[in-house]
């Protein structure tokens, strides 16, 4: 393929100390060299930022980036920079000294980006003046936020398109990680006045162990869990405000550096909880959803939701803040009865119209097939995005950690009580039929006397529930009234109840997890293909990058990646010219950062 400039390989290689790219960046950037309008839909973590960044320092003239969070544009102004790149930002933290060397660094025509909030962007003054300092292309970031369908949708976006205009720019260009069929046709209607190429990206993370299991006895499973992250970066993500805390709490009793993180803490507690998890290694937050947008931290090794997440999109995004250099990462979901039952009253106590309603209880039924599922997961996964895939070998169905069984008899025990009831009840009341439980409400609707009555009754009530959940997964059932969460057969639950079709059935509890071992970042464990005296230099490696960055008040993977550390640990290079051949090592790294670390390698630990 590549048509792209050489000058373009020498880039990737001196300034971000890359040796290729990754998996459709190319085609991005040279369509985005062609000068037309993009749209590209890539996951996150698959390396957006350079499809804009990299252009950028190929031609001249000025882009603009806009970008919804601050924290966001402040991390990648901030890594550019270190690369030697030259960027700034405008929005409302800057202080005026920092706005006064954006603008003579534009007037001086050496700012090559310029991340710039969307609020900040709608200013008539401040586009007549960047009209003037003349901007090539306008990047911007996080697409999906113009659209009303996705979750984060926000009215400034909705200015941008009036701004570009105003500035007589010739190129947008546009990116997401989230984007179904109706996002992607709002995108490209609102933010481009002309139909943009469309890339639409792999949404597979195969560096993504995906594991599911049903909530049985949280604490433990979670501590099961991180036996084997030790020392790493990870998040945990609560249900509530109150869970984050006593999460936290919990996990620092049991020895685990954590903190905590949610909207309802005062604003500097905040910042300094989010600054450690960033900042030094091997740190667990655990947090709400409020947590995680904008966090750019390519070594985050887990991912655990404590709670159901609300969306399969949802819990795509959080899911994708682990392992984002690529390197092996670990998520856990745990999902309980409870957490559906609220999820489903949320949606119905939500003040939205008829429509959305239901096209939200759609989209939980999704995540609830996924939790669900008895055929691998990431199947499962990339088929909500429209991809097909083979069976990936590394979810815990196909690890076999799950153990299934032929679950047809109890399936049509439980979709028999559900037709003689009469096809409108919700999981506790067609459980209380399948055991025999003589209730009020079975007892009033004279349920005690059909023939499904107790058929049950030698299973405890969490196994028939999982049944229930489980044919719901499967589409045997079907929701018969949103807001009761009442239940149908579909036409292949019929077709089970008649014997015409056998079904599988997953074993509760399930065995404990065996967690994959997930090498990166421990103290005492060896990253992968390191030996035991690598492992030793490795650490020391380590050491020296915390000191520098503490020294700098950067994250530490501002420094150097855990990659990088790998890669110097293995090759143990002798001289800095021998240094600039490893990973993520440019040009200017490598002057600021190749001294301290030579030594640390020479000196052989
Ligand atoms: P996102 O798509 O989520 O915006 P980023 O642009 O932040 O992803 O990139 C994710 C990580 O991948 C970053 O740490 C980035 O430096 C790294 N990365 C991007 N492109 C490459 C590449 N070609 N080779 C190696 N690492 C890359
Ligand atoms: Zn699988």
């Amino acid at each position: 393929m590549s048509a792209l400039p050489s000058q373009a390989y020498a880039l990737l290689k001196t300034v971000f100390g890359y040796d290729s790219f990754r998996p459709g960046q190319e085609e991005v950037i040279e369509s985005v060299l062609d000068g037309g309008p993009v749209l590209a839909v890539m996951p996150t973590g698959s390396g957006k930022s350079i499809c804009y960044q990299l252009p950028a320092l190929l031609d001249d003239g000025l882009t603009i980036v806009v970008s919804p969070l601050i924290a966001l544009m402040r991390d990648q102004v901030q890594q550019l920079i270190s690369l030697g790149v030259g960027a700034g930002s405008l929005n409302s933290s800057n202080t005026p000294h920092e706005t006064d060397a954006v603008w003579s660094a534009l007037k001086a025509g050496t700012l090559r980006l310029l991340f710039i909030s969307p609020e900040r962007l709608a200013m008539d003054g401040l586009q007549g003046a960047l009209a003037r300092a003349g901007v090539k292309r306008v990047a911007i970031d996080e697409a999906h936020c113009v659209s009303e369908w996705g979750h984060d949708f926000r009215p400034e976006y909705r200015q941008i398109r009036t701004a570009v205009e105003a500035m007589g720019v010739g190129q947008v260009i546009a990116f997401t990680a989230t984007a179904d069929r109706n996002t992607r046709r709002d995108i490209a209607e609102r933010l481009f006045d002309r139909s943009p190429t469309v890339f639409v990206h792999s949404f597979d993370r195969p560096n993504l162990d995906l594991r599911f299991a049903p909530k049985d006895q949280p604490r433990k499973q979670i501590e099961a869990f991180l036996k084997s992250h030790r020392e790493q970066s990870g998040i945990i993500y609560c249900a509530s405000r109150d869970r984050t805390e006593k999460m936290a709490e919990w996990l620092q009793q049991s020895g685990i550096e954590s903190v905590a993180y949610h909207a309802g803490m005062d604003a500097g507690q905040r910042a300094r909880n989010q600054d450690r998890f960033l900042q030094e290694d091997g740190i667990v937050v655990a947090a709400t959803i409020a947590f995680g947008m904008g966090i750019n931290k390519p070594d985050v090794r887990f991912v655990v939701h404590a709670d159901m997440p609300g969306s399969v999109e949802a819990y795509y995004q959080e899911i994708g803040r682990a392992g984002r250099d690529g390197l092996p990462a670990a998520t856990l979901t745990l999902f309980g009865v409870e957490d559906m039952a609220l999820r489903r009253r949320q949606i119905a106590e939500k003040q939205i119209s008829e429509d959305r309603r239901r096209i939200e209880h759609a989209r939980f039924g999704r995540l609830a097939m996924l939790c669900e599922a008895a055929s691998c997961r990431r199947q499962v996964l990339l088929s909500y995005f429209d991809e097909q895939a083979p069976a990936c070998g590394r979810c815990d169905i196909c690890r076999g950690e799950v153990s299934l069984y032929d679950g047809t008899v109890d399936a049509q025990k439980a979709l028999s009580a559900v037709y003689r009831t009469g096809q409108r009840f919700g999981a506790s009341y067609l459980t209380d039929v399948l055991m025999g439980i003589e209730s009020d409400s079975v007892v009033r609707n004279g349920h005690q006397t059909i023939k499904t009555f107790g058929v049950g009754a030698d299973r405890p009530r969490n196994e028939w529930t999982g049944i229930i959940r489980q044919l719901f997964a499967a589409d045997a059932l079907e929701t018969a009234s949103e807001e009761h969460g009442g239940f149908k057969l579909s036409a292949k639950g019929e077709a089970i109840l008649l014997g015409q079709e056998s079904i599988q059935l997953r074993k509760d509890p399930p065995k404990a997890p065996k967690p994959a071992r997930s090498k990166v970042g421990k103290g005492q464990d060896a990253p992968e293909g390191l030996d035991e005296d690598d492992t030793k230099l490795f650490n020391a490696l380590r050491r020296k990058r915390l000191e520098l960055a503490r020294e700098e008040g950067v994250a530490a993977y501002v420094v150097f990646a855990d990659r990088t550390l790998i890669e110097l640990a293995r090759e143990r290079p002798l001289s800095l010219r021998e240094m600039a051949g490893i990973y993520g090592i440019g040009t200017a790294k490598l002057e600021r950062y190749g001294e301290a670390f030579l030594e640390v390698v020479l000196s052989g630990e």
